[in-house]
């Protein structure tokens, strides 16, 4: 059955969901469709006190249900039933999704319905295969390494890919025993919402995951500084990534896991399969218009090869074409709202000014919503914004290098260290290059995420603290206690 949908039919959750129930509240944020720009729905904004009713019902449920308590194997058996369900409500799942984000019906029903439910199978098999550690101490004493949940983890996510920020933040904190007050963009909203009515579905306690809308300076923000808040995991910007790690520090010194901007280099050796770089490049700039935080926006290319690869770019950027996001065949995804595209414009037409050369793209597309035409700039002067900036757009800078020295000291970038892909057929090369390079992940003759959940993520420098995925992520949330027994 097709995924393609008309955003009329669609009945949009649009309240907080609370102890299993969808609690509304006065309409204070309208939620737009990017593709053409419609009110989708209404939602209502969590002050304090909705906040604090989220958190004493999480509480209450991670407590009460024994979620953490419980032999480890029952967390497992609830988690894969949730997955499971998530499955076979995929392409509701998916429409939600794509109603409200810039995500492609298709690509949400293909890859991020399905890397959620992955995602929690995944750490799931955490719950009953993590063991604590004896250690060595005199024969008088037991020594041990313990770890608990922290009890309720405050969530926050950006609204480029919710659903599967959702996932990377839910799977490991539930499946570690803590329960989870997540806060989703007040720009897309309702797939999480969905989500967290499929968890009591499928039998998850009541109350075990709520969920609170509003924006970052209200509802985001009270959930940070909440006393009974543990831990603290948020996907987004570095501004507010800033902002949340400060109110967690005078909020209970709680800890936080920051996933953040990024202004990824991809490093192109004349060695390389040129036609392979093209299109690894293309893609992943293409891939949500640009709209990711791993967007591989500034290419380096070695200067014999660089009019090949720049050419070759251009030619596959210029099939790009827009369409609505219900709609099956779309594969090129509308900006998230006009204020974004028009910055876009902003950081191109500031380039184009200072005498960079555009040699694609540079204008949105005339088409109803909002749409940026893929674009390639070279010649792009050092201190230029759309060389510093993370754009969150369809934009490339291409420049040039001359050797391996040159190309490190490029890519280094004074702000970011999120991830860098390398592209060469050299393999010592490759492995001098990624120790040079400062990024929490480098990619070598591919650029972006495989399905792989034990690969963690996260960045270096201003790109974040801690990590998502991996065993990394499912130990972040659990605190350590150690033990010494004499006896
Ligand atoms: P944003 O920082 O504006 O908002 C992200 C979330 O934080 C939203 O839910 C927002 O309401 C909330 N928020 C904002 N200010 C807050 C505050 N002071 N306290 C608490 N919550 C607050 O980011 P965005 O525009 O939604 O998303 C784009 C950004 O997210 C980009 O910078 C992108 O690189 C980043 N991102 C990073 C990753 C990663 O894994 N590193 C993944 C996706 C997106």
């Amino acid at each position: 059955m097709s995924p393609s949908f008309d955003p009329r039919d669609l009945t949009y959750p649009a309240g907080h969901f609370l102890d299993g129930a969808l609690v509304s509240g006065p309409d204070q944020i309208a939620v737009h469709a990017p593709s053409d720009g419609r009110v989708l729905s209404d939602i209502p904004l969590a002050d304090a006190s909705m906040v604090d009713r989220a958190v004493q019902s999480a509480k209450k449920a991670q407590v009460e249900s024994g979620w953490a308590s419980q032999r480890p194997r029952e967390r497992l058996k609830a988690l894969s039933a949730w997955a499971d369900l998530i499955e076979a409500e995929a392409l509701p799942l998916a429409q939600l999704e794509a109603a409200s984000s810039p995500r492609p019906v298709t690509d949400a029903l293909k890859n991020d319905v399905a890397v959620v439910a992955e995602q929690i199978r995944f750490f799931a098999e955490f719950a009953d295969k993590s063991c604590d550690a004896l250690v060595p101490t005199a024969d008088s004493q037991i020594g041990f390494v313990a770890s608990e949940p922290y009890g309720v983890v405050g969530a926050i996510t950006a609204w480029n890919v919710p659903l599967a920020l959702a996932g990377w933040k839910l799977a490991p904190a539930l499946a570690a025993g803590n329960a989870v007050v997540l806060k989703p963009s007040e720009m897309t909203p309702f797939s999480t919402l969905y989500l967290a009515e499929l968890a009591v579905r499928a039998g998850l306690p009541k109350g075990l995951f709520n969920v609170v809308l509003g924006d970052g300076a209200t509802t985001g923000s009270a959930l940070v500084s909440h006393p009974d808040i543990g831990k603290v995991s948020f996907t987004g910007s570095t501004r507010a990534g800033i902002e949340v790690m400060t109110t967690a520090a005078r909020s209970g010194l709680k800890p936080v896991t920051l996933e953040l901007g990024g202004k990824s280099p991809q490093v192109v050796f004349a060695d390389a399969d040129i036609e392979l770089a093209a299109q690894c490049i293309t893609r992943t700039i293409l891939s949500n218009a640009g709209q990711g935080c791993v967007a591989g926006s500034r290419v380096l290319v070695q200067d014999s090869v660089a009019d090949q690869l720049s050419e070759r770019i251009a030619a596959l950027m210029d099939l790009a074409t827009p369409g609505p996001t219900w709609d099956a065949e779309t594969t090129y995804s509308p900006i998230i709202s006009d204020r974004q595209l028009n910055r876009i414009d902003e950081i191109v037409s500031a380039a184009r000014h200072a005498g960079a050369e555009i040699q694609c793209g540079g204008t949105r597309f005339d088409h109803e919503g909002s749409f940026y035409k893929p674009t390639l700039i070279r010649k792009v002067s050092s201190d230029s914004p759309a060389l510093l900036e993370e754009i969150f757009g369809p934009v490339l800078t291409v420049q040039t290098f001359s050797d391996e020295d040159e190309a490190a000291e490029m890519a280094r970038h004074p702000v970011y260290g999120l991830c860098a892909g390398l592209f060469t057929r050299d393999l010592s090369r490759a492995m001098r290059m990624i120790r040079r390079l400062e990024a929490g992940t480098v990619w070598v003759n591919r650029y972006g995420r495989s399905r792989d959940h034990i690969l963690p993520t996260g960045g270096w420098k201003s790109s974040g603290i801690g990590q998502d995925l991996g065993k990394e992520a499912y130990r972040a949330n659990r605190r350590i206690k150690s033990v010494l027994i004499d006896l």
